[in-house]
């Protein structure tokens, strides 16, 4: 493993020269925030030694170029809503916080694209393109607390991937400070390229370990005339999973498809003190579709009333899309509720394999005596599976979980998944990833990271281990 020098008082002097001095901390107070994302097992934190709010690409440049020469490790950080312990500063180190690059700095209606910073709200960029009459799709649950930057770096997924694709196909361009301290211009405003390696894409997705990024050209579409977003509300897990094949194969083509299981469903409710129908045994498929007018949207809910019934729907609702999607996206807070530990899975299979996989993980998680609460972007086959705590001691919950692991993954590969559909691997599945990596790939990846990061200066220790 690289040996890390400490960030000596002299270093942080050199760093203060760079950014200026308000735009940098070394109060432990003020660095806990930044030693941890939204990943609550304390075993994940770790404190930097110094956190920077640069303003600019060179800035960051420049302290890639003073981090190589003396060793020491850089972590970038968005928002810090991760959940795999990603932007934690395994080594210590410096933190580059982009929050104070902030801005959008171009809209264009005609083309329809909007250059932003790397630390615009997620929510801001949709408002953004909306008061210009415009759609910006990606859709994370927290995008009230995420940045563009972070879903960038995480190719963060969430409510509208099935029809719009992950926040990696919402770019254009980016604009990068690589791990040696170059400011390169990745992509181009393009509706194709064959023009070299993809060098945009391997960025996009790869943890904050591969660069920094400073700049962001998304794409941006017509807002959709008419929406619509239905409850339908199963007796069972198998009921309202099996709509989902239904649903596509049916051409309607939602934009988004969403799953709550019951057990979901009640630790909602409790949490917003708030009743939900049928919450006594309803597993709930959220639907929703756009439409070119009225008619379109009446035919289409017609259809979904149809198929749902069909597939044993309790009922079918019409539901008010604030009091749902406020639901749908208190999942996480809610099991935080009854367990603040728990096991976030965040597994992802073909889309004809997700009840088969919920149904055998729900049976493998008995099994164990672990409870989960089970929320799914169902439409794309990614399963958030949370194992909770509860009061098992440290070193059962340990035991008990890595069986658990131990097995589901065994099938979700076996059903030709992955480990992480949006989460990403972070730190905290860096051992699962190279347990269930195919090793050529692994050594694929490692290839490169060490090619574009010699000394291992940026974001180590993530996703797999070098050397
Ligand atoms: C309530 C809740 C709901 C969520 N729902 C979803 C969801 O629906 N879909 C989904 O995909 N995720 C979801 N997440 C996870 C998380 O919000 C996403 O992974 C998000 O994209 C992280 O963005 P962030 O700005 O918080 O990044 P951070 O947590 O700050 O960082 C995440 C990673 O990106 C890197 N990084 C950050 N900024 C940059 C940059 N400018 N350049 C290079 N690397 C950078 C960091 O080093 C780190 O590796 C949810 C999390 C919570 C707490």
């Amino acid at each position: 493993m690289t040996k890390y020098n400490p960030l000596t008082a002299e270093l942080v002097k050199e760093l203060e020269s760079i950014v200026g001095a308000k735009n940098i901390t070394v109060d432990p107070e003020k660095m806990e925030t930044y030693s941890h994302d939204e990943e609550t097992d304390p075993r994940y934190q770790h404190m930097p030694e110094a956190v920077v709010f640069p303003e600019t690409a060179q800035q960051i440049a420049d302290i890639m170029k003073l981090a190589n020469r003396v060793l020491v490790p850089v972590v970038a950080r968005g928002g810090g809503t991760g959940l795999a312990a990603a932007a934690v500063p395994l080594f210590g180190g410096i933190v580059v916080s982009t929050e104070r690059m902030n801005q959008v700095l171009e809209i264009n209606e005609d083309a329809m694209y909007m250059v932003v910073q790397p630390g615009v709200r997620t929510d801001d960029v949709q408002k953004a393109a909306k008061e210009k009459g415009l759609f910006y799709a990606g859709d994370p649950c927290s995008g009230d607390s995420c940045v563009i930057g972070g879903n960038v770096a995480t190719n963060a997924g969430g409510n509208r991937a099935i029809k719009y694709g992950t926040t990696r196909h919402q770019v254009y361009a980016i604009e990068v400070v690589t791990p040696l301290g170059k400011i390169v211009k990745l992509g181009g405003r393009l509706e194709k390229s064959t023009t070299g390696y993809s060098l945009d894409h391997l960025v996009m997705g790869s943890e904050g370990t591969l660069g920094i990024i400073t700049e962001i050209t998304l794409k941006l579409k017509p807002l959709p005339n008419k929406v619509i977003d239905l409850l339908a509300i199963f007796p069972t897990i198998d009921q309202a999973i099996g709509i989902v094949t239904k649903v596509i194969k049916a051409g309607i083509t939602p934009t988004c498809v969403e799953f709550m299981d019951n057990g979901t469903v009640k630790s909602v409710e409790h949490f917003l003190k708030t009743k939900q129908p049928h919450s006594d045994v309803g597993n709930y498929i959220i639907i929703q579709v756009e439409g070119q007018s009225d008619e379109d949207l009446e035919d289409k809910s017609v259809l979904l009333d149809e198929l749902c019934m069909q597939n044993g729907a309790l009922e079918v609702l019409v539901a008010d899309p604030a009091k749902i999607w406020h639901a749908r996206k208190s999942f996480l807070e809610a099991a935080r509720e009854e367990s603040l530990i728990q096991s976030k899975e965040d597994m992802v299979v073909p889309v004809n394999q997700i009840a088969n996989l919920m149904h055998q993980a729900a049976e493998i998680s008995t099994r164990y005596g672990l409870a989960a609460r089970i929320a799914s972007h169902a439409g794309d086959g990614n399963v958030h599976f949370h194992v909770l705590k509860g009061d098992l001691s440290d070193e059962k919950w340990d035991e008990t979980l890595k069986l658990f692991q131990k097995e589901v993954y065994t099938l979700v590969y076996k059903l030709g998944g992955k480990l992480s559909g949006e989460h990403g691997i972070g730190y905290k599945r860096r051992q699962l990833m190279e347990e269930y990596t195919n090793p050529d790939e692994l050594e694929m990846m490692r290839a490169i990271k060490k090619a574009l990061d010699p000394n291992l200066i940026l974001n180590p220790g993530k996703i797999f281990t070098v050397e």
